[in-house]
């Protein structure tokens, strides 16, 4: 973090850990009955700093590195997997914003995003472009002071509530494929973006998720991400960071599943003694553990070469790649060992192999990172 010492980042997850666990936790299994949202106790997040740890200090920020991120990202989804994407999520657009906005507009609005009044979402993904965002449909057309923009923006976690979209649209029809695409940054409040809540997700329902339409909305030039028809790179940009988000969202849910399994194996007992001594159930936790404790080396290495200014997409998307694909594996393995107890709602399991499961999907599915790490590897690919 900016000018915290070890022991301030040591304080403050711990405080982190006791909040998630003693608040978060119980909530989070409250909103995946009745699909409410996080946004009930974003009011608590943003004091406790949640909503401001990757804004600089000049901006009322905690300046917080990306291995501190990362553990705090794990210790939130360790209790709530809904909230951990939703401050990732808020976090990631913060770090753009500090990247590529401009002065004017980050005098005017970025020192007020350590509150849920300035709550953020990242917009790009569409019915028809989801993996492939080059084909992104929704308009940008150049006006006096600004553009109009118009379009359908789907799958949007943060959507219901946000004040901010980070939106792409294409700005020049006629540019090859990949290019005349433009990042800005729309006030959702003040253009009235109409918001469509996602009901039904099969986990993670305590996170929104929403389809937006924006109809001939104004976006001044104020607002312009980068220069214009640089937004994949903008974005794409975005995501090699955001994808240790959810990398250490995963680690998180891996963690939980893991210590669910230990606990569970310690208590039954059948054939007179408890499961834990099947070296079948040894198994399951042995391999879990290695699953996790690889999978936070990765996001590490990651978030370290982030911090050095070497930030590099392969890594990113290793970290992810592995940490999503063994959290899943993890959760089915703790499915596992509870039995018949881990197929019912009663059991915690049953929603963390539930929440895990987006884990290898958004932020680019692990098809997408595979070609990111192979594209480093092969010439032609
Ligand atoms: C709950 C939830 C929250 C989300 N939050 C956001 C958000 O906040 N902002 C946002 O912009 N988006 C968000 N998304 C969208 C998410 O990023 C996309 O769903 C994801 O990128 C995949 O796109 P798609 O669903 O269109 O699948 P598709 O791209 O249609 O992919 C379908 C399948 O084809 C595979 N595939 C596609 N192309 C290739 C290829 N070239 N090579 C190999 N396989 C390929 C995919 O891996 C996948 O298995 C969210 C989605 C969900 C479900």
């Amino acid at each position: 973090m900016g000018s915290a010492t070890k022991d301030d980042q040591a304080l403050l997850l711990d405080a982190i850990r006791e909040f998630a666990r003693n608040e978060l936790l119980e909530a989070d299994r409250r909103w995946d009955e009745d699909e409410t949202s996080v946004w009930e106790m974003m009011p608590a997040i943003a004091e406790l700093g949640l909503l401001s740890l990757p804004l600089p200090e000049k901006f009322g920020g905690l300046e917080c590195d990306m291995r501190t991120y990362a553990s705090i990202i794990r210790e939130i989804a360790y209790a709530s997997p809904s909230t951990a994407v939703t401050v990732s999520v808020h976090s990631m657009v913060c770090k753009v914003l500090g990247m590529h906005a401009t002065n004017a507009w980050k005098e005017k609005h970025y020192g007020h995003f350590g509150s849920h009044e300035s709550f953020a979402a990242f917009a790009i993904s569409e019915a028809d472009a989801g993996s492939d965002v080059a084909s992104t449909k929704t308009i940008g057309t150049k006006v006096d002071g600004g553009y109009r923009v118009t379009g359908s923006k789907m799958w949007i976690t943060n959507g219901l509530h946000a004040r901010w979209f980070l939106i792409l649209c294409r700005t020049n029809p006629d540019g090859p494929r990949g290019t005349g695409l433009s990042a800005m940054i729309v006030d959702g409040v003040e253009t009235g973006i109409e918001r469509d809540k996602i009901h039904g997700k099969m986990g993670i329902r305590g996170s929104e998720t929403v389809v937006l339409h924006l109809s001939d909305v104004f976006v001044p030039d104020e607002n312009l991400l980068g220069q214009e028809g640089e937004g994949m790179k903008v974005c794409l940009g975005a995501l090699d960071e955001g994808r240790i988000g959810i990398a250490s969202q995963a680690a998180g849910i891996g963690e939980a599943c893991l210590d669910e399994m230990i606990s569970y194996a310690d208590q039954r007992t059948q054939f007179d003694q408890p499961i834990a001594c099947f070296q079948a159930i040894q198994e399951m936790v042995a391999d879990g553990a290695v699953d996790l404790e690889a999978a936070r080396l990765l996001i590490d290495r990651a978030a370290h070469l982030v911090d050095t200014g070497r930030k590099d997409p392969q890594a990113s998307a290793m970290a992810k790649l592995f940490a999503t694909e063994a959290a899943n594996r993890i959760a089915y393995r703790a499915v596992q060992v509870h039995g018949g107890s881990g197929y019912v709602k009663e059991c915690r399991v049953e929603q963390l192999f539930r929440d895990a499961r987006i884990t290898t999907i958004y932020e680019g599915t692990s098809e997408i990172q595979r070609l990111i790490i192979a594209r480093h590897l092969i010439k032609d690919a």
